[in-house]
């Protein structure tokens, strides 16, 4: 059994609908389709979701909010009226976000920021059943609330209660035909509706796919597959083939790195069920796409991508014979902590540590106060921020059986004229990082994608 995820864009519109519907007919093992609520139908329009929190907004002000209720009844009976599904469930959809508002009155503006929010998925899956259903087909659309996707924690912000996983599982045990799930959002123990974060549609799918324990996860999206460098940086990537399959280290780190297509949190559910993820293109079925894995066949000496972020600044502490002070390091990271800052790498020298951060955790205004508060602590001969700060970052499990591939690297750089600033290799070898000016990262990606895979 297969569980399919639709992402915004791929439920758009009804000619990208019926799309999803060619899909899923098309493979009898896609038997639950998690459907996002319909995203922009072209550059400048606006996603349902975002039409909706501008509905609650208004709401909760106490304002007139019939042309943000019209913009979004229109998105659902613009997309019925093209696929012919009949008057009825547009007034059903027009009466459930009627009753939804009717709320504002006795919900928290949390609880009641979710509950709208969440409408855009859950009548998007009751208008794509009822799609199927036109076809022909035997489809029906599944509560969360019937089905036991019980949410805890803060609302907007929801996570699973891991105790979900049992009552889905036996909702999901005998069902016959197309199930089609709303994705985003459960219910707190309570009764009331709770959202993921924004996007957590591909939670609802991932957490399906384990509680089913399915064979594949599938993610359809508008990618035909992950390229192994962003294409923005090395347009001449798309004309050579996407990455086929990669594991679940090689995505959390590429992920990490800023590859956008995933989204390393939503997966955690599949991931721990070691559910294999198919990323996949809606507009291109018969690519087969990005499968991502427990392990795969590895050839060494390859890399699968190379990643770039930017916008990391850099503490560097330098004090004479700092190697035999005990506690500095612990002082150092201390003061961080204090100031609830987190970091993301420490490499050290022999008098000298650094500590890599993302800039945003750094104001300007915050840094004058950080940097007194190290040189009181610690006293040392040197304490400086360097801003501006890009970490390539070049992926593989294919590197922990090959010597030298760091030095290829390295060489790609330096013939390039380029200086690193930082490197930093995690012990587990299936990446290295390295630091560099941002004025010079499209340069380094380039001369890395070319020693890699040029
Ligand atoms: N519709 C929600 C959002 O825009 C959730 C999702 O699409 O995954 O964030």
């Amino acid at each position: 059994m297969k569980v399919c995820k639709f992402g915004g864009s791929s439920l758009a519109n009804a000619t990208q609908l019926n799309k999803v519907i060619d899909i899923v007919l098309s493979d009898p093992a896609r038997r639950i389709v998690v459907v996002s609520a319909p995203g922009k139908r072209h550059s400048g329009d606006t996603k349902v979701t975002d039409l909706l929190i501008d509905l609650a907004e208004t709401a909760i002000k106490g304002e007139n909010t019939d042309r943000q209720y019209g913009a979004v009844v229109e998105r659902y009976a613009e997309m019925a009226g093209e696929l012919r599904l009949g008057e009825e469930i547009v007034r059903e959809i027009e009466m459930d976000i009627m009753d939804r508002l009717a709320q504002v009155a006795t919900l928290d503006n949390a609880e009641f920021m979710d509950l709208i929010k969440a409408a855009g998925e859950d009548n998007n899956a009751k208008l794509v059943a009822e799609a199927f259903r036109a076809r022909g087909k035997k489809a029906r659309y599944a509560s969360p609330k019937d089905t036991g996707m019980v949410l805890q924690g803060e609302f907007g912000d929801a996570t699973l209660d891991p105790s979900s996983y049992a009552t889905l599982s036996r909702a999901f045990s005998n069902f016959e035909g197309i199930v089609v799930y709303p994705g985003f959002f459960g219910y707190t123990k309570e009764g009331k509706v709770a959202t993921f974060p924004r996007g957590g549609s591909d939670i609802t799918g991932s957490i399906l796919a384990a509680a089913v324990c399915a064979d594949v996860y599938e993610n359809f999206t508008d990618v035909d597959s992950v390229y192994p460098v962003d294409p923005r940086i090395v347009p001449e990537v798309k004309d050579g083939e996407g990455i086929p399959t990669m594991t679940y280290r090689e995505m959390r780190e590429l992920a990490y790195a800023g590859f956008g297509v995933f989204n390393d949190d939503a997966v955690i559910p599949a991931v721990r069920a070691r559910i294999p993820i198919n990323i996949r293109n809606t507009n291109h079925p018969s690519e087969p796409g990005t499968m991502i894995q427990q392990s795969r066949r590895v050839i060494p000496g390859t890399v699968v991508g190379i990643a770039s972020m930017d916008g990391f600044c850099n503490i560097v502490v330098e004090k004479y014979l700092l190697n035999r002070q005990i506690g500095f390091g612990r002082r150092l990271l201390q003061v961080l902590e204090n100031e609830k800052i987190p970091f993301e790498h420490m490499p050290s020298g022999v008098d000298s540590l650094c500590v890599v951060l993302k800039g945003q955790h750094l104001p300007k205004e915050r840094e004058r106060r950080v940097v007194q508060l190290l040189k009181k602590e610690l006293d040392p001969d040197f304490v400086a921020v360097e801003r501006d700060i890009t970490i390539l970052m070049v992926v593989g499990e294919g590197m922990c059986y090959t010597a030298g591939m760091f030095a290829k690297a390295c060489l790609a750089l330096a013939s390039a004229g380029i200086s690193m600033s930082m490197v930093n290799q995690g012990s587990s070898e299936v990446s290295f990082m390295i630091a560099i000016r941002h004025a010079d990262r499209d340069q380094a990606v380039r001369a890395l994608y070319k020693a890699f895979f040029g």
